[in-house]
């Protein structure tokens, strides 16, 4: 027998949607009225339900709070021009996060779980969808460990939670990026394909650094030999070099970004050369220096597409040609965001 898992609902008594400046969206800072919570006890889900976002007890002694176990996603949702909600690729984000939670020896959140909880909760919040071009609605899934025993073993209970917050255009202006030659996000063997909490906390000392040195962000470069252009903060990074759209192959220190496949496949049907494949440190400085690398951005959910104006190395700042020069970058961006908005037709079968 299948039993179906039912989602109880508890609404908030009044929506906080009035008091919202959808002018001024700090990223992340404001989340909608509910949330989605489910349990894994006993081998088992249960207990799906949507209740007001807001504090919840946890017990002192999970691992997710002194081991990192923890996991996450990120994905978003636009709306359409009906006022439906259109959501791009979500079942990607269900299957990385069940990667990422293989690595942490972590509970598989099960495909039923993941939809239901993404159905009710968007259903629900769906006036939350902000509609100004460049805004969005930021889904975050995430699981972690709900034991409670301050012990490093694999964890038995755990908690998937869905939050979501509004968000406006990110990124717009062009960054200056900084190639990291000191400190690692990743290592070959390490946890860096996964979206496991701890990568992102370990990289926010290097970056601040890089942010006082007058660079937005960094560029990742491989962990043993810094030879090799791994990914740009948070993002994966794409050049173009000639005529080639360029980008570090996957490894297991490179989070296989959704944005990153979206983008390949569009400039593949396109009938643009793609190489995934090593770059190295090297061959993107003498790149830029003989004028070969003619676009440099990241891409990723939050911005989709950053444009990179500048790459910092060993305290020299090689400039890119003018962004507003570029012509793969933008047109790329302009036909992902008119997927996601429905406003042009998915031949890939993307928006949910
Ligand atoms: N790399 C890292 C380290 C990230 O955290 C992200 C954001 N999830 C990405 C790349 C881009 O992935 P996506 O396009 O799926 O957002």
């Amino acid at each position: 027998m299948v039993e179906t898992l039912k989602v109880e609902v508890e609404r908030v008594a009044k929506s906080r949607l009035p008091q919202v400046d959808f002018s001024n969206l700090p990223f992340g800072k404001i989340c909608t009225d509910h949330m989605f919570m489910a349990d894994f006890r006993n081998g088992a889900w249960g207990n799906l339900r949507i209740v007001p976002f807001g504090y919840m007890p946890i017990s002192p002694a999970t691992p997710a709070l002194h081991y990192g176990q923890s996991v996450f996603e990120g994905l978003k949702a636009h709306r359409g021009a009906n006022n439906e909600a259109l959501v791009f690729r979500p079942m990607d984000n269900w299957a990385r996060l069940n990667r990422s939670a293989e690595r942490l020896c972590m509970a598989q959140v099960s495909e039923e779980v993941y939809v239901e909880g993404l159905r009710a909760l968007i259903e629900l919040d769906r006036t939350w969808i902000p509609g100004a071009p460049g805004s969005s609605l930021y889904i975050r899934p995430f699981l972690f460990s709900a034991d409670e025993i301050i012990g490093i073993r694999p964890s038995q209970d755990f908690t998937f939670m869905i939050i979501a917050s509004p968000v406006g255009a990110y990124y717009a202006a062009p960054v200056k990026v900084k190639i990291e030659t000191h400190y690692t996000r990743a290592v070959a063997g390490g946890t860096g394909f996964a979206k496991a909490g701890g990568n992102y906390g370990g990289a926010i000392y290097p970056t601040k650094l890089a942010n006082d040195q007058g660079y937005q962000q960094l560029l990742w470069t491989d962990g043993r030999e810094h030879a090799n252009i791994e990914e740009s903060g948070t993002m994966n990074v794409m050049f173009v070099i000639d005529d080639t759209l360029v980008t570090p192959a996957l490894s297991d220190s490179i989070l296989a970004g959704i944005t990153r496949d979206s983008v390949l496949t569009v400039a593949r049907s396109e009938g643009m050369r793609v190489e995934e494949r090593k770059v190295s440190v090297k061959e993107l400085i003498e790149g830029l220096q003989n004028g070969r690398v003619r676009e440099a951005f990241g891409v990723g959910t939050a911005a989709t597409i950053a444009p990179i104006e500048a790459i910092g190395h060993e305290g020299v700042d090689y400039h890119l040609p003018a962004v507003e020069k570029s012509s793969v970058a933008p047109h790329i961006y302009k036909t992902l965001d008119n997927l996601k908005r429905g406003i042009a037709p998915d031949p890939f079968g993307w928006i949910t």
